[in-house]
């Protein structure tokens, strides 16, 4: 059997559905048992409800440092989505590794070979107690099932299943004062209410119950539901406590599958590349989350804007700034999330991907600021959607609504919508073209890896017995040795380092054992970035190469080693025979 033909008969089916977690758990052991040399998986952390959170590494000889990119998904609990996307991601990986001229059509020879320097670290699902608790009883969950809070008096609703259907809907409660009425358009559709629609009028919660309930006051739902804590306010950098930044946590890293990201990322400067898979809405985020472009450095700024060209090209999503595009008020920043940290404090080319481009398949006009498509959507939208779920969506969305006996509230009807395939997730048949077109952008961001080389170019009889070795130090890879002008203030970003030992021979200068090299610029210029030709295209001059030279006195081996704690590094071994040279 072929390699590709092997990988086939693992697959447990993510691009065609949402894995639970026990096949989840299935599929990456599959792959680690399949193909040891290229995939180690092993446990990032542990969820509260015991479950682990599993980390894949990709790539041969994983415990070479080098240049890596990390993708993590299901951060959020409803966005299954996200999992499918990483594992497609990792499988792509493997088929890149596992085949020869055929592997991944449409991407060169050049790039497929650069990409094979390049690890990866995948977190395809970063809440499985979320994800397992929205798969398996259709309940909202934010992000993970669980809520600490000490204020335990106020009432609040705890959604869940009460008619025994195995999901967890809506329910509709008749009143004079309510906001929605029922479409006329479509049966059951829930809108809300205009000055000239008639009655009856209803008010929409939860399917749940009230607790503690004082027998007559209805709480407000909330958007992070019954979870106290959002894991993407949860991150260190910009955090801020939870009357400040709704879902912040008790502390930044509080909860288990943050504390385990971050533990990682910290001890992982080599990871370059950051993809934060999200859904819906068919969008790029990127940085920076806090302050206008106009702050932001313009070698980062055009590096984005050649991400989002291929975003558009690939997929079809624009990139947006989440401070100018993606702020839920105006001006607002979003503290402690995930690619703010990664940006900012890990020095990583991070951006979020908002998957599912449902606003654009409704035919929605793109508003100007894209966060408006979410606090815009319309009576008509909810409409086209309607006709959308029975078109295309073989009527997963809409549920009848059904009498039933609340404890608490006496007669309602529950029913509604269950949004988990075709609003907060692409439908079935829509997962696999969501899938490679995603697995296909990575890739190319990937192969934007800075790649340090190191080359012998000139070994020269000096006087007496001492050669003189001339190496030349150099970066073939697109982005620069410190990946984001933006990072180099970071203090693992270091520069380059030559260390060079001597077997048999001996430097005559001995300072020359441990030589700092510098950084080195990579060949990429982003996009639209003022430097073609006719513009202002020439190249900046030695800034991608560095030579150093040594003095050896006597017969052995020099060998080097080059590099430094983001890149990884890289050796070269020259015989020294001073008689011969
Ligand atoms: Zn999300």
């Amino acid at each position: 059997m072929t390699n590709m033909a092997r990988l086939a008969g693992l697959d447990c089916g993510f691009r065609a559905s949402y894995l639970d977690y026990a096949t989840l758990c299935t599929q990456l052991q599959r792959w680690a048992d399949a193909f040891p040399d290229l995939c180690r998986l092993r446990a990032l952390g542990q969820s509260t409800e015991g479950r682990t959170i599993w980390h894949l590494t990709l790539g041969p000889d994983p415990d070479r440092l080098r240049p890596a990119v990390w993708v993590d998904g299901n951060m959020h609990a409803c966005e299954v989505a996200g999992s499918s996307v990483a594992l497609a991601i990792a499988e792509d990986v493997l088929r890149l590794h596992l085949s020869g001229e055929d592997a991944l059509p449409g991407v060169p020879a050049h790039v497929r070979e650069r990409l094979r320097d390049v690890l990866f670290y995948v977190v395809p699902r970063m809440s499985p107690d979320g994800a397992e608790c929205v798969l398996t009883t259709g309940r909202f969950v934010r992000s993970a099932p669980r809520d600490r809070r000490q204020n335990r008096e106020a009432p609040r609703w705890q959604r869940g299943d009460l008619d025994g259907d195995g999901q967890s809907l809506l329910m509709r409660i008749p009143h004079p004062a309510g906001e929605f009425v029922e479409s006329r358009e479509v049966a059951g559709l829930m809108v809300a209410r205009r000055l000239d629609d008639a009655g009856p009028y209803y008010k929409l919660f939860p399917e749940g119950t009230i607790e503690p309930f004082d027998g007559s006051n209805i709480p407000d739902p909330h958007y992070l539901s019954d979870n106290q804590t959002d894991l993407n306010r949860n991150f260190p950098y910009a955090w801020m406590p939870d009357h400040v930044q709704p879902g912040a946590g008790d502390f930044p890293t509080s909860e288990p599958e943050t504390r385990a990201v971050v533990e990682f990322a910290a001890a992982h400067p080599e990871i370059f590349a950051w993809l934060n898979l999200h859904t819906f809405g068919g969008v790029f985020i990127r940085p920076l989350g806090d302050k206008p472009d106009s702050k932001m450095h313009p070698g980062d700024l055009a590096l984005y804007r050649q991400i989002g060209a291929w975003a558009e090209e690939l997929t079809g999503y624009p990139m947006v700034s989440g401070f100018e595009e993606f702020t839920y008020e105006p001006d607002k920043p979003i503290y402690g999330d995930l690619t703010e940290y990664a940006f900012n404090q890990r020095g990583a080319v991070s951006y979020v991907v908002e998957l599912w481009d449902l606003f654009k398949r409704l035919g929605k006009p793109r508003p100007k600021k894209f966060v408006d498509y979410y606090s815009e959507i319309t009576r008509e939208d909810l409409v086209a959607l309607a006709r959308f779920d029975s078109d295309e969506n073989a009527g997963r969305l809409f549920r009848p609504w059904r009498r039933f006996d609340h404890p608490q509230l006496g007669p309602v009807e529950i029913g509604g919508a269950n949004p988990v395939v075709g609003v907060w997730n692409p439908p079935y048949e829509r997962l696999a073209e969501v899938c490679s077109a995603h697995a296909a952008h990575l890739l190319r961001v990937a192969a934007l890896t800075p790649a340090v080389r190191v080359r012998e170019v000139d070994r020269a009889a000096a006087a007496g017995d001492v050669t003189r070795v001339t190496v030349s130090v150099e970066n073939h890879g697109y982005l620069p040795t410190y990946v984001l002008a933006s990072a180099v203030k970071l203090d693992f970003n270091e520069p380059l380092w030559a260390r060079a030992e001597t077997r048999g021979c001996a430097l005559v200068d001995a300072g020359h054992a441990i030589r700092e090299v510098g950084h080195l610029e990579g060949w990429g210029r982003g996009f639209a970035s003022g430097e073609e030709p006719l513009a202002y295209g020439e190249s900046k001059g030695s800034s991608t190469d560095r030579r150093l030279t040594y003095l050896v006195r006597g017969d052995g081996v020099l060998a080097l080693r080059v590099g430094s704690c983001r890149t990884g590094w890289t050796t070269l071994e020259v015989s020294i025979s001073p008689a011969s040279s």
